[in-house]
């Protein structure tokens, strides 16, 4: 296959600043009367695998331009814009990547983090989402940073097909071995999130629910996305949620479960028998757009409204130009005000066109998922 550089970065200006100040009330709401509550933060666009459906080899080869390290947001950055967020009303910050633990020190960043509280004095929830391959050497200097969960991705016990999916030789063992240290580091409740791609892994949905059941960990099954430009995603290949939790019926019986707030993705299904729960998250069957609260910020500080954005909101640029605080909190106060974007609803509605693959559609490594 001809090596395509996909275009993530796109031409931005320093957001608009303009009009009376805004100073955080924790009441920011978008044009669909959606809160600010959650901000995701990829930390680094590199990563040891290239799964198939994220990083392909042939696009993420060895000629890939990944940011330079001057274009990353520092972590004393990265601490000033969570702080003015966290005054606008997020209460949630998720770390991620790329792959988040491949940042140098990010213990160091964790700890920052970890000192922020909410206007009323309420500590933060932050986790952070990783392959879990470097989780065994990490998990505990992560919770000693103040972590307070992790989720792991995994997406097959067989391990012939999870190198084949991670496309980077790494064994199904280490992983497991990563969510035991983060058990023992209390890094809990661990969730494990496994992408479901249709021919490729759905035979793995019922053995890796028999092998999380009663363990304590939550496994989400979530639906193949058709983020950025580069997987060639097809809608073949998504296995609705729905017949996800019917296979693992037939084995398992399972009920519904009530959602823990009404922002939560994952809709939660409890064995019948005691042994648990898992959630099934159907980004693509059955649109959430209608509670999301998250912001992203990418790895070199642009701020996207949506994982399915193909622009985004240049706050580095604002904070490497001398910007203070409250303008910072103003232009977010901006951004967030005219967020209209419900990406998922409206390709359920069959209300959009059918996608460009050659798009510059933003890449889930950039953006973080
Ligand atoms: N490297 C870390 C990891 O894999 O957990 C964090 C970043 S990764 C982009 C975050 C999550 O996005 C992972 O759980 C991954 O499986 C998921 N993901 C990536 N591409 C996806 C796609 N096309 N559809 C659905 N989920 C996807
Ligand atoms: Fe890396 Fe995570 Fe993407 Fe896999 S899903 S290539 S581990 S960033
Ligand atoms: Fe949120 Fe965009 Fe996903 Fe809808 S498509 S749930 S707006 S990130």
């Amino acid at each position: 296959m001809s090596r395509r550089i996909i275009p993530v970065a796109d031409v931005s200006a320093i957001p608009d600043f303009s009009g009376v100040a805004t100073p955080p009330s924790g009441l920011l709401t978008d044009t669909l009367h959606r809160p600010l509550r959650d901000l995701r933060i990829s930390v680094t666009d590199r990563c040891n695998f290239r799964c198939v459906y994220c990083m392909p080899r042939e696009v993420f080869d060895k000629d890939y331009q990944f940011l330079p390290h001057a274009a990353l947001l520092s972590f004393e950055e990265i601490e000033r814009i969570a702080r003015i967020f966290v005054a606008h009303g997020v209460e949630k910050i998720r770390l991620t990547g790329g792959e988040p633990l491949l940042r140098k020190n990010i213990e160091f960043l964790i700890e920052r983090l970890a000192r922020l509280a909410t206007p009323e004095g309420r500590p933060l929830d932050i986790t952070l989402t990783t392959n879990g391959s470097i989780l065994a050497r990490k998990a505990r200097s992560l919770a000693d940073a103040g972590l307070s969960r992790v989720t792991v991705s995994l997406d097959a016990l067989d391990d012939a097909l999870f190198r084949q999916m991670n496309d980077a030789d790494f064994a199904v063992a280490d992983v497991l071995e990563g969510i035991e240290a983060a058990h023992a580091a209390g890094l809990a409740p661990l969730k494990v999130n496994m992408v479901v791609k249709r021919g490729t892994n759905d035979q793995e949905i019922v053995p890796m629910a028999r092998h999380f059941k009663g363990s304590g960990t939550v496994l989400r099954f979530i639906e193949y996305m058709d983020v950025g430009a580069s997987n060639g995603w097809n809608m073949t290949e998504v296995l609705p949620s729905a017949e996800v939790v019917a296979r693992i019926a037939e084995d398992f019986p399972l009920r519904p479960l009530e959602a823990h707030s009404a922002a939560e993705t994952a809709q939660r299904w409890g064995y019948v028998d005691g042994g648990g729960e898992i959630g099934v998250i159907s980004s693509v069957t059955r649109a959430f757009c209608g509670s999301c609260t998250r912001a992203r910020l990418s790895t070199e500080g642009k701020l996207y409204l949506c994982l399915f954005a193909n622009h985004g909101h240049d706050l580095r640029g604002l904070v490497r130009s001398g910007a203070s605080d409250d303008t910072i909190a103003t232009a977010i106060a901006r951004i967030w005000e005219r967020r209209t974007d419900r990406y998922s609803q409206l390709r359920g509605s069959n209300a959009l066109p059918v996608p460009d693959p050659d798009a510059p559609r933003v890449e889930m490594s950039y953006i973080g998922g």
